[in-house]
């Protein structure tokens, strides 16, 4: 029996049925989700949570989506949105500083930065919240968000958990929190000259600029660099990708490894796209492209 509005009365954030996803990710493309849930605070999630696993339902969780590529038949269950001001607050002691996971890239690196606070500077450009940040490990171009992790407040099933270093993995593009409900992080970041910070957060935005296509709804890199080889960039041009186009999703003529969204795309045009791409790439240069983007949802 699909869930009704009333069965959901105990919770205090604001609920939408029906809500069409391509409105929370950067790639505008994305389904319904059957229940998108804003919680109002901790407690409030808790007792989402508890519903959804009592009912067997499913629960995605989503930052800014902006490595998202959710199914054109959305997703069914629970996404839960930590836009609530109670998911993004930030306190600074010292060189420390506690964010929640709600809270946006671009404003911890705001106010970090205005603190005298370096460290994050290569965050410059990158969408998102730090819980997305977390989960992907971002970074750019050879520093990420993990380097400075010291201790992450989560959720696992119904349980609140502290992971100090010990318990954190933090890979290329990757982490071991995939799965948990990221609730706040501990940061370590370095006392320094606020002129010196922002210098360099613009330099790296500029570099971004010039390299990246921002101007048009995408996510990023679509596919990983295979390790140890050319970039994946490079192979996708090799084998004649650049501006290639299925229905509105195009690979981008200014870097090869976005995909963007030139108008009208579908996640399935954007999946076509992606499955001719690792086809030619491993014919012509026996390389497994794997994907970077996180697919969700029913195609
Ligand atoms: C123009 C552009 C440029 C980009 N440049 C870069 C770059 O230089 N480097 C880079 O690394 N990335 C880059 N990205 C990709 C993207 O911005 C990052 O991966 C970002 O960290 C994703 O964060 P998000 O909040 O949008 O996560 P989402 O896309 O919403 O989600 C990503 C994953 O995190 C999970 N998640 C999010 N929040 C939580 C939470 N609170 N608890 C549990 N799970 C959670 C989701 O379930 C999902 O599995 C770029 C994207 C765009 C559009």
């Amino acid at each position: 029996m699909p869930v009704r509005e009333e069965d959901l009365k105990f919770i205090k954030g604001t609920i939408k049925f029906e809500e069409p996803i391509s409105g929370h990710t950067t790639f505008k493309i994305g389904g319904p989700a059957e229940i998108f849930v804003y919680p109002s605070d901790e407690e409030d999630l808790l007792r989402v949570l508890e519903y959804a696993y009592g009912h067997k339902m499913g629960v995605f969780v989503i930052g800014g989506g902006s490595k998202l590529l959710v199914g054109d038949k959305g997703i069914r269950g629970f996404v839960i949105s930590f836009s609530a001001p109670s998911f993004g607050k930030l306190n600074i002691e010292g060189d420390t500083v506690v964010a929640g996971c709600g809270l946006k890239v671009n404003e911890l690196l705001k106010k970090t930065s205005s603190e005298g606070l370096g460290g994050l500077e290569f965050l410059s450009g990158i969408p998102g919240t730090l819980g997305g940040a977390l989960v992907m490990n971002a970074g750019w171009p050879n520093r990420a968000i993990g380097d400075c992790v010291e201790e992450v407040t989560l959720i696992r099933g119904l349980e609140k958990m502290v992971l100090g270093r010990s318990g954190l993995t933090f890979s290329y593009r990757s982490s071991n929190l995939e799965g948990s409900v990221l609730l706040s992080a501990k940061l370590k970041l370095e006392k320094k000259p606020v002129d010196r910070v922002e210098a360099e957060i613009k330099s790296n935005l500029e570099k971004k600029r010039k390299t990246q296509d921002l101007g048009h709804p995408g996510i990023g890199s679509i596919f990983l660099n295979p390790s140890g080889k050319v970039p994946a960039w490079r192979v996708i041009e090799s084998c004649g990708f650049r501006g290639k186009s299925v229905g509105g999703a195009a690979v981008s003529e200014k870097h090869a490894n976005f995909i963007i969204n030139r108008g009208g795309a579908t996640a399935v045009d954007v999946r076509a796209l992606i499955d001719e791409i690792q086809k030619k790439v491993f014919k012509e240069h026996q390389i497994v492209l794997k994907l970077e983007a996180k697919l969700t949802g029913d195609f």
